[in-house]
């Protein structure tokens, strides 16, 4: 056989014939879980305590694998995998997959086994109609006719910055903005809340209207078949004062925006349901990374407490404690509370370690330092 030029292998035979639960265990090492096994992450510059990947079969039948650390790119197929564990291209790591799976050039092997899927449910890619959507609604926001939106998030204290950095918009209802099928109705003008991924990509987006018809929903979102919910919503942080060093975590995308605006890393987790294991293990991991301790503000009731309850004994399974930091006025959320005090975010600081604060890193020493001056 000539060796001048490299053989065209069938990509498809090369993943069938590749077992991604094996190769997995070859570059990582893997934990049990109630939940299914897990691993490692295996891309380099990931030092992942967490046992961050899980697999799965897509609904072609290809086994893929992803890191649920927040990092969107820790994800791929046998091939993915090959080229970041041993930093090779593409056409390296297939001809690397094909002598391992035992293929030769023009010599074909019996038929591999049919793989079930294993995942039916499993997660849904974003349509690029609901960024559009996004995009179209965060532009629309400063149109004039958008006035009542702007007000409405105005009075919700919201600033122009905050909203332009996390491509908040408005949607003006189906009447006056067409949308496919999928979308968010439109049943009148709505805030459009994108939920962004840790580097600021729309991954998802939560309509409200600015006024529910009576007995109707507040909230709208895409339908799955547009794309799963990531149940957590990361935000961009703006304002001078930046206040490193702590991760705050919300119920929902507006308070999580509050605290951004006061210059927080903040997230939001979205859904009715408590949280889970994929959201509590998605946090610990950029929290342990960035090395940032989180703060739970709760809504002051019950539902609020046992929210925070619940993500605190989630994430102590990380091995990370989370403090709860509930509002002084009973019923009200973060947004109310930033509303009533505008120095909120003080408050927040004495749960914050001392070592953590002087933990500088490349950030400005001097805000750094003004989380614990009173
Ligand atoms: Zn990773």
């Amino acid at each position: 056989m000539s060796t001048d030029r490299p053989h065209r292998w069938d990509i498809g035979e090369v993943l069938d014939r590749t077992d991604l639960a094996a190769l997995l265990e070859e570059h990582s090492d893997s934990i049990g879980t109630p939940r299914g096994r897990r691993w490692r992450c295996p891309v380099p510059d990931h030092a992942d305590n967490h046992a961050s990947v899980s697999m799965y079969t897509d609904s072609r039948g290809h086994q893929r694998w992803r890191c649920w650390s927040g990092d969107d790119t820790h994800r791929g197929d046998a091939i993915d995998l090959v080229m970041v564990t041993r930093r090779i291209d593409r056409g390296a790591a297939i001809e690397h997959l094909a002598s391992r799976a035992g293929l030769q050039p023009n010599e074909p092997l019996p038929p591999p086994l049919p793989r079930k899927t294993t995942q039916p449910n499993g997660p849904r890619p974003l349509s690029p109609d609901v960024v559009r959507y996004v995009a179209k609604c965060a532009d629309r926001l400063w149109q004039p006719d958008m006035l009542p939106v702007r007000k409405w998030l105005a009075h919700r204290g919201f600033t122009k910055d905050v909203l332009l950095a996390n491509h908040v918009g408005a949607d003006p209802g189906r009447q006056r903005m067409s949308r496919p099928a999928g979308l968010p109705r439109g049943d009148g003008p709505a805030a459009v809340f994108p939920a962004l991924d840790p580097n600021g990509v729309v991954r998802y987006a939560q309509t409200r209207y600015i006024r529910p018809s009576p007995g109707g929903p507040k909230f709208d979102n895409p339908s799955t078949s547009m794309g799963s919910n990531p149940r957590l919503a990361w935000t961009t942080p703006t304002g001078d004062d930046r206040r490193p060093g702590t991760l705050i975590v919300c119920e929902g995308i507006p308070d999580a925006l509050t605290a951004a605006q006061n210059g927080f890393r903040a997230a939001g987790i979205l859904g009715s349901q408590y949280p889970d294991h994929s959201v509590a293990t998605r946090l610990a991991t950029y929290a342990e990374r960035e090395d940032l301790t989180i703060v739970a503000v709760i809504d002051g009731d019950n539902a609020g407490r046992n929210f925070g309850q619940r993500l605190g004994e989630l994430i102590a399974e990380s091995g990370i404690d989370l403090q709860i930091i509930e509002p002084p006025t009973p019923g009200h959320d973060l947004n109310d509370w930033a509303r009533e005090s505008p120095d909120w975010a003080d408050w927040i600081a004495p749960a914050i370690p001392i070592d953590r604060n002087l933990d500088l890193r490349d950030h400005e020493p001097t805000t750094t330092l003004e989380v614990t001056t009173p």
